[in-house]
């Protein structure tokens, strides 16, 4: 039995760095130039959305699904999975929790990206809540759980971090991620959105103009990046916070700043 369990095992794709984010487009916004370069590097990436963003002012969610799996070919992730539950009413209760549980013993992910603790949608905190919640829980050798057509229980699993993003308001960050090289890419995967960003081209629409949808909201983006980037000297950087004091073992990933 154990070698079945092994096996079976052996099989998932490992994820070094996955992102679980609420919305489709959460990801893109505030790391997915860290998803970028982490893949630049050899490691794999994914993104696990919450929703399908199906209460999103414009476009349908049929949309978002096409908009989504776009962005993660750009990205060039691994692996992008949607639990469909629901965008606006999703509960952090032991059900949410155990879905996903589920996807981290699935993916065994070292570190966790989430959504902001505090944000301007309140979705935002309940995920980032509710994901940190089943990293702590996933760790746990009482807790079974099970993956559809498998007879034995999920392997445990705790990765080493959870690192909550910024997205909308403007918080303090832990620490900075140099996203040098990665931003037009990121830029790129944001663009595959195009029923909810301003994009000259690609989507006439009479639909609402929303919070981001009007031209501005993507300078934003980029110049928040940038500004990020001046504060360690370089190009652009990504801010994310963390609740548990970061550990090295070494100082090699340190940055240098250009002179
Ligand atoms: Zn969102």
């Amino acid at each position: 039995l154990r070698q079945i369990r092994k096996d079976l095992h052996s099989m998932q794709k490992k994820i070094h760095v996955l992102a679980i984010a609420v919305h489709p487009d959460d990801a893109e916004l505030s790391c997915a130039g860290t998803l970028i370069k982490e893949k630049m590097l050899g490691n794999t990436t994914g993104i696990i959305d919450l929703t399908r963003g199906e209460l999103g002012t414009r476009g349908t969610p049929e949309l978002r699904t096409q908009e989504s799996a776009k962005a993660a070919a750009i990205m060039e992730l691994d692996v992008r999975e949607n639990l469909n539950m629901p965008d606006g009413f999703f509960e952090d209760n032991p059900t949410t929790q155990l879905e996903i549980v589920k996807v981290i013993r699935k993916y065994q992910p070292e570190i966790i990206l989430t959504n902001a603790l505090e944000d301007r949608h309140p979705d935002h905190g309940r995920a980032a809540r509710l994901v940190a919640t089943a990293a702590f829980l996933s760790g746990l050798r009482k807790i079974e759980s099970f993956l559809p057509g498998v007879p034995t229980p999920q392997v445990t699993w705790r990765p080493k971090y959870v690192f909550h993003m910024i997205q909308d308001r403007q918080l303090q960050p832990d620490f900075l991620y140099d996203i040098s090289g990665a931003t037009e890419k990121k830029l790129e995967a944001i663009l595959a959105y195009s029923s909810q960003f301003h994009h000259p081209d690609a989507y006439q629409s009479d639909e609402p103009q929303t919070y981001i949808s009007k031209p501005g909201f993507l300078d934003f983006i980029i110049h928040r990046d940038k500004m990020m980037g001046k504060i360690i000297g370089v190009e652009a950087a990504e801010g994310f916070m963390t609740e548990k004091t970061i550990g090295l073992k070494n100082f090699a990933g340190l940055v240098q700043e250009t002179t």
